[in-house]
């Protein structure tokens, strides 16, 4: 027997919109209902075949690829003359129990998970780190004391004074879930539902730890070692498995996220990987050529200018910036450079200048537009 169309089974067209889909499925689910036909297979077949094209239909990404690729696109052709592609009831019921109306107490879909108990979870926590452009370089290791709650060290997290003081839940007798009959709209129904008294974890604790109150987790703080690697940039968040908050009872704890700010750098400015710095050199420097000192990330680097350099004139030290964050390849160290005018001369430096000012090289050659900054550093780059 080969599967039948989706949109063969709700009865409605390949155009329908998302509410004619779910009122179909609505009709349906009244008509087939278990609770309306004990007993009947072939109901209960349709109950669930309705269920399947619902699940699929009602969800866009799943409708296009079924549209696309037909009962193959959506995983369920293995499923075959089975029909219900393997939905239990109980998946029915938690899955699309909104569509039967609400007033089902709560619990469906809830963070328990298919069948089994719930595990608590921690919460996640954020700090934030903040680097120089040095640290970022070379990647850094952080020592970082973080408030947290951390296991009970009295009860070990058991939340128990005594191995005797946890019990199996006598409501769900350790299964984390209760089955209840409840009258709705289309009759009396069975839900599976979180368990209130557990709340899903399927033991109670009835001898308290006096330490945590039951919980089994308190406040404390843990230091903890953060490597971070090179190349990070202000903003950028990295996550530690486990390392934030611990659960109640021996859950899975939240995680740690490390939120990367970046200091302010005495020198550099910068862009992505690439550095910016501006320096200044003497008027004498600048017409008859120099070696002049740049400071780098890693301590200064030695730089030859040349007789006549303009102030303005942009210099680009090789991977002297930023590592990219992959690994793979190094920014930049741009310097511009700058011509320092002098002030406060004395009264022989004046006599010097005067005799220069009359110069004819020293005139401003008038001519030509200036090409703008930026035209200049893409000449330089490109
Ligand atoms: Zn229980
Ligand atoms: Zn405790």
């Amino acid at each position: 027997m080969s599967k039948r169309d989706y949109y063969d089974v709700l009865g409605v067209g390949r155009k329908a919109d998302a509410e004619e889909i779910k009122k179909a499925y609505r009709k349906l689910a009244i008509k087939y209902h278990p609770d309306k036909n004990e007993g009947d297979k072939t109901a209960e077949e349709k109950f669930k075949e309705a269920a399947e094209a619902y699940e699929v239909l009602s969800d866009p990404q799943k409708r296009q690829r079924y549209d696309q690729f037909g009962h193959a696109g959506v995983g369920s052709s293995a499923a075959g003359g089975g029909g219900g592609g393997g939905f239990s009831m109980e998946d029915i019921f938690s899955q699309f129990g909104d569509i039967f109306g609400s007033g089902f107490g709560g619990g469906f879909g809830g963070g328990g998970g298919r069948g089994g108990r719930r595990v608590q979870k921690g919460s996640n926590l954020r700090v934030k780190v903040k680097l120089t452009l040095e640290e970022i370089a070379t990647g850094a290791e952080k020592k970082l004391k973080v408030a947290k709650h951390v296991s009970c060290d009295k009860c070990d997290g058991t939340g128990a004074a005594s191995k005797s003081g946890i019990n199996t839940c006598s409501t769900c007798r350790g299964s984390g879930q209760v089955t209840r009959l409840m009258n709705t709209m289309l009759g009396q129904m069975q839900t599976t539902t979180t368990c209130p008294t557990c709340n899903g974890e399927g033991q109670t604790v009835t001898d308290k730890c006096r330490q945590c109150h039951g919980d089994g987790v308190m406040r404390g703080e843990e230091v903890i070692t953060v490597r971070i690697p090179p190349g990070v940039h202000d903003g950028i968040q990295l996550s530690m498995n486990g390392k934030g908050n611990a659960a109640p009872r021996g859950g899975i704890p939240g995680d740690l996220i490390i939120v990367i700010e970046e200091a302010e750098h005495p020198h550099f400015n910068r862009d992505g990987n690439h550095l910016y710095y501006e320096h200044y050199v003497s008027i004498a420097d600048a017409a008859l050529g120099s070696t002049i000192e740049i400071p780098t990330l890693e301590g200064k680097a030695r730089v030859k200018i040349d007789a006549g350099t303009p102030s303005g004139k942009v210099i680009r030290l090789k991977a002297k910036g930023l590592p990219d964050i992959n690994g793979y390849t190094r920014g930049d160290l741009r310097v511009t450079l700058f011509v320092w005018t002098p002030t406060n001369l004395t009264s022989e430096e004046k006599k010097i200048m005067e005799k220069l000012r009359d110069s004819p090289n020293f005139q401003p050659k008038a001519g030509k537009k200036d090409k703008s900054f930026f035209d200049r550093m893409k000449e330089m780059f490109d």
